[in-house]
């Protein structure tokens, strides 16, 4: 008998899920052997209050070993937590929606009421449509990232995180040893050429290409945030890196941020702030800079700006 173990999605896209599928044949051994999963709805049918809806009481069984992604956007997401948190001896948030918020908490940027009226009544959808509000989960004040509603053991962002260190939290898990984990930021592990500072003392929107010869390795081209592209490697956790190179670098793209924070408590924002001012670049040509957070806005990052009139009441 393996590990007992126990998948759940909240608020998520289950790109997590593929995730731990595109660890590939290293896979076949692992669930086969090592783990053996007694409930995730994203592979099984297994309802939540009896197969029949007879139940009265969520039925998620006991296990070793639980896995949860996704952001806590509503009181079902939040009851499904809690019964993971009471059945699972050791609980790890898979991916940046559970652990930071994720794209989910892009929502804790507005007004709730304002959101879901931009949901359901736009004029791409139908102006006229009510906001469903009967069999819905009733919506949370905000989304929240998973250690803010109970205790988590282990933390592994990413979106979606990296198949590699999936399986390596699996195999420590089962050989009862620490994961090794990167616990830098991506710049640590970028090979891109730095000289130190950059050319230009404002951001470059990213609609042209990045400076580099077709062909030539990564590391003879110039620091994308060097070349004034918002690249936000300084600010963002380490373990995206593939073949020597962190993965939208390793395309010529500026890293978006999807890891997270390098700190557990770091503000995307405030420490790119940080970061261009080390370059020499304005931090006011940034045109929207709320953005440095689309990733990491729960833990109260994120919140409604507050309107002129409501700033005066
Ligand atoms: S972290 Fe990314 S891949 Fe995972 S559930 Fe969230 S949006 Fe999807
Ligand atoms: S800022 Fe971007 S391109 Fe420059 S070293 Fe960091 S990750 Fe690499
Ligand atoms: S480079 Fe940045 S945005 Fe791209 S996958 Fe890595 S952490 Fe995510």
């Amino acid at each position: 008998m393996g590990v007992t173990t126990a998948l759940e999605g909240l608020g998520s896209c289950s790109g997590c899920e593929i995730a731990i599928l595109n660890i590939g044949e290293a896979l076949i051994p692992i669930i086969t052997e090592a783990l053996e999963i007694v409930h995730a709805p994203v592979l099984m049918d297994h309802k939540y209050f009896g197969q029949c809806g007879e139940g009265v009481t969520l039925t998620i069984p006991e296990a070793t070993v639980g896995i949860v992604t996704g952001g806590v956007s509503n009181h079902e997401h939040l009851e499904v937590l809690e019964e993971m948190r009471k059945k699972c001896t050791v609980l790890i948030a898979l991916g940046t929606c559970a652990t930071h918020g994720g794209i989910p908490a892009l929502m804790n940027g507005q007004n709730r009421q304002e959101s879901w009226e931009g949901i359901y009544q736009t004029v791409t959808t139908d102006p006229g449509a009510k906001i469903p509000h009967i069999e819905v989960p009733e919506p949370l004040d905000r989304v929240y990232a998973c250690d803010e509603k109970v205790k988590i053991d282990m933390q592994l962002p990413g979106c979606p995180p990296n198949p590699e260190l999936i399986a390596e939290v699996l195999v420590s898990l089962l050989e009862g040893r620490p994961p090794v984990l990167p616990g830098k930021s991506v710049c640590d592990t970028c090979p891109t050429e730095r000289k130190g500072k950059g050319d230009v003392n404002k951001v470059k929107r990213f609609l042209t290409n990045a400076k580099f010869t077709p062909g030539a390795p990564i590391d003879e081209m110039r620091c994308l945030l060097e070349q004034g592209y918002l690249c936000m490697g300084p600010v963002t956790a380490a373990g995206c890196s593939k073949r020597g190179a962190p993965s939208c670098i390793s395309a010529r793209v500026p890293c978006r941020g999807c890891f997270g924070p390098v700190r557990k408590d770091g503000n995307q924002l405030l420490d790119m702030m940080n970061a261009l001012a080390s370059n020499g670049i304005d931090y006011k040509s940034v045109v929207d800079r709320r953005s440095l957070l689309r990733f990491s806005g729960a833990h109260g990052q994120l919140r409604p700006v507050k309107k002129q009139a409501d700033k005066e009441d």
